[in-house]
């Protein structure tokens, strides 16, 4: 395993994940990827993640908005919400924070085969297991909520009113630091079987892409504001979708 220098807060410590029993995956084990950069690119370019916990023994998958600071992800939600509380909880115990797994997840392409059995999907998908402790440092919070916005859109924090004290108050931020983490990938046509590739039905793959529409205007803006050029332009390129 590489080292890297860690000389900021959140600024990569690996340059690549140790495959963990936790983190190998049982089947296909050739399409997991350790490499902390390539790690990061699908969780930077995924607009959301899907954060999963244990309570009462029952697991619990909820959809967020994530953000990367270098090996450290951050989510934030209200103070008064359920996972708030059990991360400080889980604080109060001393156990080290709430044990959580977060996922995301880029579908690339729709792989169309000719028999049933190997359709697929084309995907980029991340998993993180780890613990989350609740950020309570207001340097850490204000670097942790400047990347969740900017993750939102780059460019937004220098165009939108910061928290205020009442606002930062409701507002609780989890911090998992990213060091059990695996990248899965599929990519390619579809794998069917030689005996199926000489009957007539066709196959191939449906590239996928997420894409941004035309800006609307909040019908209560005040005339005369522009549309900014980060909104026009987003700094968030969607990937060209072509056959992989
Ligand atoms: C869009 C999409 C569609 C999929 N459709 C199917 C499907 O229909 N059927 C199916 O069986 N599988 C599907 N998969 C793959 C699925 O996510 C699992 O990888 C698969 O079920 C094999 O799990 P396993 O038993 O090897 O993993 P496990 O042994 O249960 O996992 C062990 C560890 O391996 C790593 N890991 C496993 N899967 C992933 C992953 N996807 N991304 C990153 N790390 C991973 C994690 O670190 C995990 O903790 C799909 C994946 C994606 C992204």
């Amino acid at each position: 395993m590489a080292g890297r220098v860690c000389r900021s807060l959140g600024s990569c410590t690996m340059s690549e994940f140790p495959a963990t029993a936790r983190t190998t995956p049982t089947r296909l084990r050739e399409r997991a990827v350790y490499d902390a950069a390539q790690v990061f690119a699908v969780l930077d370019e995924a607009l959301i993640c899907h954060l999963g916990v244990v309570v009462d023994g029952e697991p619990l998958v909820l959809p967020t908005i994530h953000a990367r600071v270098g090996d450290v992800l951050y989510l934030h939600g209200s103070s008064g919400a359920h996972l708030a509380r059990l991360v400080a909880q889980s604080e109060q115990a001393d156990d080290g924070g709430l044990p959580v797994c977060v996922t995301v997840t880029q579908v690339d392409g729709l792989v169309l085969a000719r028999s049933q059995f190997h359709h697929s999907m084309n995907y980029r998908s991340v998993v993180v297991r780890g613990r989350a402790t609740l950020v309570k440092d207001p340097a850490e919070l204000d670097i942790a909520l400047h990347a969740v916005v900017e993750h939102v859109l780059r460019g937004r924090s220098e165009q939108s009113r910061p928290g205020d004290a009442k606002e930062l108050a409701a507002t609780a931020v989890l911090r998992v630091p990213i060091v059990e983490a695996s990248l899965k990938q599929r990519s390619g046509p579809p794998s069917d079987d030689p005996e199926d590739v000489a009957g007539g039905f066709w196959a191939g793959v449906l590239p996928v892409a997420t894409g941004f529409g035309d800006p609307q205007p909040s019908p209560d803006l005040t005339p005369g504001i522009l549309v900014p050029h980060h909104v026009l332009a987003p700094a968030r390129r969607p990937r060209s979708p072509s056959p992989q």
